[in-house]
């Protein structure tokens, strides 16, 4: 379905878009949702360059018409969700309505540009809100090098599990929780135990990490008791943003036999502002994870040619730090790992079948997250745990500081983008948050 949205060659009249390295050219086009004024409802915006623009606003002046214009009006009470239910028809027609009203060299793009003082928002000057109304949140565990390199600290004689090559492992996370980029992330309290300790203690997690995730939102979704098919799993999801599922290492090692990840996680989840749609993303869309030779092949439920020829998609990742000591210094930020989405060894789809192969009903807006990113090279593993090897192995920032788990002031900056010949480059923007100290619980105030 690539289409003259994607040709590289379009240009915009808003002239930021146009600059090389931009992660919104008019060729992505990602929804988010904005605000001016903390008193303020949210309404639903577009990227385009370093602005926003306002889709309320290009409704009222007349620059979306037909179905594009039916499109946007869905978005009219400040939510994406109610565009999600709608599915890729819709979406995709307001896709080609925001092309026409934001190219240079269309009569709509001109009349678009002078209304652009009303239309248009510099994007430094909204607050980015939580994308859409999430009501139901999981988290999987799809990358095998991250289930590998945790298997083996967790498990040294049985690194991977024999369900892992079968089943597309998750949890139920907690969408309560999940925060804006930007937000700050209070280290969390919790019990832990190590290993030396007879007995558990309760305080301030002093394993705080972070995890690299790509997170799909729910398109139109499936009813309670029907499976979604993988032939249709594409046409269920909307699009993607970036993901972080922050954790207490040593909470999650004390709590998580035998029902899994539960207080170590759902403390906080970051999302990037921007859902990046999956038109946007046609160009990249790349062939499913090369099994190695003997591992078995997906179950038929999860097994489709069009999911193997291009369930993946070729998003590079990487994540930054900038502590506290950096940022008085004005040192930027330095980069930990990157890593590209190519290597999960589930697709998206597989897990939007999976989840719903048993009857389990996803609602427009809700959000699946990948699991963290990691590949086998040692920079490009997606949390600290990893690259630090559960703490032994510290990594030396440039302020001669190190790091075995993260620091009060340490800001996680994530980045994603594509890039391919031919095509225009898109980003994701980025899905930032700081580490701030703990706050004393009651029975711990003196
Ligand atoms: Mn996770």
């Amino acid at each position: 379905m690539i289409d003259e949205t994607h040709h590289p060659d379009l240009r915009s009249w808003v002239d930021s878009a146009n600059e090389p390295g931009t992660d919104f050219p008019i060729q992505n086009l990602p929804l988010g949702t904005v605000r001016r004024d903390p008193s303020e409802a949210g309404t639903v915006a577009v990227a385009i360059g370093n602005d926003v623009m306002l889709l309320d606003v290009a409704v009222r002046l007349g620059l979306l018409s037909g179905p594009a214009r039916e499109a946007a009006a869905a978005c009219a009470d400040g939510f994406i969700n109610p565009l999600m239910a709608l599915g890729p028809g819709p979406r995709r027609a307001l896709r080609a309505g925001l092309v026409n009203a934001l190219r240079a060299d269309s009569d709509t793009g001109r009349r678009a540009r002078s209304h652009a003082s009303e239309l248009l928002v510099t994007a430094s000057d909204v607050e980015m809100l939580v994308p859409a109304a999430i009501g139901d949140y999981s988290d999987f565990y799809a990358s095998i090098e991250h289930a590998k390199n945790l298997g083996s600290m967790f498990r040294p004689d049985n690194p991977l599990l024999p369900n892992y090559k079968y089943v597309p492992i998750g949890y139920h996370g907690r969408a309560s929780s999940i925060v804006a980029s930007g937000t700050g992330i209070v280290r969390p309290s919790g019990q832990t135990k190590a290993e030396t300790d007879a007995a558990p203690s309760f305080g301030p997690t002093k394993r705080l990490d972070y995890e690299l995730e790509v997170g799909v939102f729910v398109g139109p979704g499936n009813s309670l008791s029907e499976p979604i098919p993988i032939a249709q799993a594409e046409e269920r999801m909307f699009g993607l943003c970036l993901v972080n599922d922050w954790s207490a290492r040593d909470v999650q090692g004390w709590e998580y036999q035998p029902l899994g990840p539960f207080l170590a996680k759902n403390f906080a989840t970051s999302v990037s502002p921007w859902v990046v749609t999956m038109d946007a993303l046609e160009p990249f869309r790349a062939p499913a994870f090369r099994r190695a030779d003997g591992d078995p092949a997906p179950l038929p439920y999860l097994s489709s040619p069009a999911n193997e020829t291009a369930g993946g998609v070729d998003i590079q990742l990487e994540v930054w730090l900038r502590s506290a000591k950096m940022r008085a210094a004005k040192t930027p930020a330095y980069r930990l790992s990157h890593v590209r989405f190519t290597q999960m060894y589930w697709t998206l789809a597989q897990l939007v079948t999976h989840h719903a192969s048993n009857g389990c009903n996803l609602n427009p807006g809700d959000l699946l997250a990948s699991g963290t990113v990691s590949g086998a090279a040692k920079d490009s593993r997606g949390c600290m745990q990893e690259l630090t090897w559960r703490g032994t192995e510290p990594i030396t920032l440039p302020s001669g500081e190190q790091r075995r788990f993260l620091e009060d002031g340490d800001e996680v900056i994530m980045r994603g983008f594509c890039e391919r010949d031919g095509c225009a480059r898109i980003g994701f923007g980025e899905c930032r948050g700081t580490v701030l100290p703990a706050i004393a619980s009651a029975g711990h105030i003196t």
